[in-house]
């Protein structure tokens, strides 16, 4: 997809679609006026009939015959929200503008909307007009071919087109059907689409966690014909004795269950039980391109948590490659065993701070629901950092506890600990507490994205399927973490 900038008037633009806002307290923006007057005032006549709301994030398309050059006039309503809401009220309401204006292939489309965040809103709009149809004949949404902005820097519509190029990207992998995208499968399309890029990659392959003791991303991937795999993406920004920033995920590239077998309609969405991996490799990748001056490592943990009769089975005990053996009594509940290892893993090549993402609990999205993410973490200023990134950069998350008290619900009395908590309750905390046993004294925070990451439903500004969220949070982090 383009990104431009354009000097024309929304009047004269002679794009074939141009988008103008409204603020939802019914307030025209200056662009909205302008054509407004040119249309003998028709957005006011929609907004005192009522037939346009303005409400944040809902549309309106005018096709007028004269007065401006475009043929097609998006109107769409955008929140006044706090300034520390900028960037999530800019991608949103760019994001429908795009979407509704998606429903046929179209060349150009201008935007004349004064975003608060305005790279968001470059992002937003790239994101908008992306589907997950990649497999329909006849699409539902056809990404626009050239967008235009108006009135943003050089600087904000790189930043923006990177963004939502990152975004994006993480949704595809999200999106992809499991049986072609697999631990191997990811590892060589990573490494394609990062190639060219300031970024050093290191593979550990089956043999390979052998050797390093990784034995709990062994035992998970055991059930299944294709191989575990852990990808180390290295950027170095900053000076070599720099700290470095560690992003970890959780690429459970398809999750059966394994012998705790999950229902059919569980199991439909568990190609997303990769979108931690999804998430950091797309972060990195925008980090190098905007060269931002900071030392980023990303570790995915790769492997197919599948059926067979080498399964790792309930009351296996694991010797974690930390040492801390794992008594297994859910073989679902395998992804904080594969970052069990991919955290020791980090921590043991001198990281100086950890934040690890994965699609990790049920429990997290009984807690929070669907668009909200789950952050737990063992030092309250590192977590504080994230928390802010994460408002700046227009991502839901909400801090959980970590009492200690929590540690008894997983002790098991045959090895260390166990995989799952005591029944039900607190399960997205016990399964934070499990990881907290594997990142020492390095400052972590874990975000649990299990729902946010996917949707099962379209919302006005993003369709169904992968989110791409957190991908915004972790550059902005990485923007910060260089001091910038
Ligand atoms: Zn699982």
């Amino acid at each position: 997809m383009k990104v431009s900038a354009t000097s024309a008037s929304p009047v004269t633009c002679s794009a074939e679609a141009i988008v103008v806002a409204v603020r939802s307290n019914k307030q025209l923006t200056p662009a909205a006026q302008e054509v407004d007057v040119a249309l003998g005032g028709v957005i006011q006549g929609l907004l005192e009939s009522g037939e346009f709301s303005a409400a944040h994030a809902t549309t309106v398309v005018l096709y007028p015959t004269a007065g401006v050059a475009a043929k097609c006039v998006l109107v769409v309503g955008i929140e006044d929200g706090s300034p520390e809401q900028a960037a999530r009220i800019s991608r949103e309401a760019a994001g429908a503008a795009t979407k509704r204006l998606a429903s046929k292939q179209r060349n150009q489309v201008a935007f004349f909307v004064p975003f608060p965040a305005p790279a968001s809103g470059v992002c937003g709009a790239m994101v908008g007009c992306t589907g997950q149809d990649l497999y329909r004949a006849e699409k539902k949404l056809f990404p626009i071919t050239e967008l235009l902005f108006a009135g943003l820097t050089d600087q904000q519509l790189v930043e923006g087109q990177t963004l939502g190029e990152a975004v994006n990207w993480t949704r595809e992998l999200v999106n992809a059907p499991p049986s072609d995208l697999y631990p191997r499968s990811f590892v060589e399309l990573v490494q394609a689409t990062l190639a060219g890029l300031p970024i050093q990659s290191e593979v550990w392959d089956a043999p390979r966690l052998e050797a390093e003791k990784c034995h709990a991303i062994l035992a998970v991937g055991r059930g299944s014909v294709r191989e575990p795999q852990l990808l180390m993406l290295h950027y170095r920004g900053a000076a070599p004795t720099a700290p470095v920033l560690a992003l970890v995920g959780k690429g459970v590239t398809f999750d059966s269950g394994g012998l705790s077998l999950k229902p059919s309609e569980g199991m439909l969405d568990m190609k997303c039980d990769m979108a931690g991996a999804a998430t950091v490799v797309g972060a990195i990748q925008a980090i190098a391109r905007l060269q931002l001056p900071v030392n980023v490592s990303a570790y995915c943990g790769l492997a197919e948590n599948m059926v067979s009769g080498d399964s790792y089975k309930l009351g296996d005990v694991i010797r974690t490659r930390a040492g801390v053996t794992v008594e297994v009594h859910n073989t679902d509940a395998e992804g904080r065993l594969v970052l069990a290892d991919t955290l020791d893993v980090a921590c043991g090549q001198g990281v100086h701070h950890l934040i690890d993402l994965a699609t990790l609990t049920g429990a997290c999205m009984v807690a929070l629901g669907r668009q909200v993410s789950g952050v737990f973490t063992n030092q309250q200023a590192w977590c504080d950092r994230v928390l802010q990134s994460a408002t700046s950069a227009g991502d839901w998350a909400w801090q959980m506890p970590m009492h200690s008290l929590y540690n008894e619900l997983i002790s098991s009395p045959v090895a260390d600990i166990k995989n799952v908590g005591d029944g039900r309750w607190g399960g997205a905390i016990t399964a934070a507490k499990f990881l907290e046993r594997f990142v020492g004294d390095t400052p972590w925070v874990h975000v649990d994205i299990a729902g946010p990451s996917f949707s099962d439903r379209s919302s006005n500004w993003l369709d169904g399927g992968a989110s791409g969220c957190f991908v915004p949070t972790l550059i902005e982090l990485a923007r910060r973490y260089g001091g910038l």
